[in-house]
């Protein structure tokens, strides 16, 4: 057995152990097939029962609605950020979007491309440290969408609540926290993932997109990325990343098995409250996030004293905690805590965090 670490990672992150186990397993022959899932035809009948099994693990586990089609994509969170628009923005239309940080902006600069772009709202104002309620929210009455990030992986800002944007489509880059609580789909247009936090390894984006928003995409839009195209040929009309889709419906699997996302959301509270406890204790750690919006799954922290952050890091490595370095845009710490990571790995960061602390605090 290899020696494995607590892997903090903000993606690619740490996956389920007994995924990988099973992937371990099944790697060269699949189901008795004689194969691995890497050497399939997409469009044979082993592959097939693959992502057929995927999608539906994935409508069971977030309770998808039959008129949402669920499209397992290529190109990242990023090729979203190009594809919402090309979908659903007219030439000459305007699209609304909620600025909560670096992630957001992502988004932002890449619709600026193809139309008009109103910042309905931004928390610039402290520094990111908040997401904006929708009573401060200046929406357009005529936008196409309105764009938000429900996860902020580097700020550390996560949404508790649902906006309510009437009849204009609601698209959220769920990438980071996505699968970490139920979620109710219905309220929203879009929701799309990278795969590489909380689904599986990077090179999968998952897409879940309302019939009617199927259907209306620019002629320039590449037809990889249009969702009509791809949900009419099931995610194939290009080969799609199967290896990495078969991976995914193993996690899907494994969270089913621990009881759907009721029971996932439970783990994630007791580990985020463990976390933040510990940064909250003195004044030694320090998140800026205001309380109720603190994310649960990317947990950025600071040492009081940033000339002992290498340190912190290298006693940290020493005890298998790894990928703790903050984003290099902000410095400091950085935690993420995807439903992979055990309360057991949140309880060595904390008592390594004490022990540091009473050292050098
Ligand atoms: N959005 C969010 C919220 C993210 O965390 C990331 C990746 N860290 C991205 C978008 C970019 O994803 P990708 O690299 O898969 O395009």
């Amino acid at each position: 057995m290899t020696k494995r670490v607590w892997n903090f990672s903000a993606g690619p992150a740490a996956m389920p152990e007994p995924v990988l186990q099973r992937a371990q397993a099944e790697l060269l022959d699949w189901n008795g097939s004689g194969m691995s899932v890497m050497e399939m035809s997409h469009r044979g009948s082993h592959f097939m029962s693959i992502l057929a099994k995927a999608e539906a693990d994935l409508r069971a586990l977030l309770a998808i609605p039959p008129n949402y089609r669920v499209l397992f994509l290529q190109g990242g969170a990023l090729a979203q950020n190009a594809a919402v628009p090309l979908n659903l923005l007219p030439a000459g239309g305007v699209a609304d979007y909620v600025d909560t940080g670096h992630w957001a902006q992502k988004s932002i600069a890449e619709a600026h491309k193809y139309g008009r772009v109103n910042i309905a709202a931004s928390s610039a104002d402290a520094e990111y440290t908040y997401v904006p309620p929708q009573s401060a929210w200046q929406l357009s009455t005529d936008a196409s969408y309105v764009h938000i990030t429900t996860n902020e992986t580097i700020g550390g800002v996560e949404y508790f609540w649902i906006p309510d944007t009437g009849a204009i489509p609601l698209v959220a880059d769920a990438s980071s926290h996505i699968l970490s609580r139920p979620v109710d789909v219905a309220r929203f247009g879009i929701i799309y993932a990278g795969a590489q936090k909380n689904i599986g390894p990077a090179g999968l984006t998952v897409v879940i997109v309302r019939d009617d928003l199927a259907g209306r995409a620019r002629r320039e839009c590449p037809s990889v990325f249009d969702y009509a195209v791809q949900a009419k040929a099931d995610s194939m009309f290009n080969t799609p990343a199967t290896f990495a889709i078969y991976l995914a419906g193993l996690t899907f699997e494994w969270l089913l098995a621990q009881g759907g996302l009721a029971a996932i959301e439970r783990v994630n509270v007791a580990k985020a409250q463990a976390l933040y406890a510990a940064i909250d204790r003195t004044g030694f750690y320090r998140n800026p996030v205001r309380p109720q919006d603190r994310s649960r799954m990317s947990v950025p922290f600071f040492l009081r004293d940033p000339k002992l952050d290498a340190a912190f890091l290298e006693g940290a490595k020493a005890r298998g905690l790894v990928q703790l370095k903050g984003h290099r845009a902000v410095g400091g710490m950085r935690a993420s805590l995807y439903n992979a990571m055990p309360l057991a790995g949140v309880v060595a960061l904390t008592d390594w965090m004490q022990e540091f602390e009473a050292t050098h605090g």
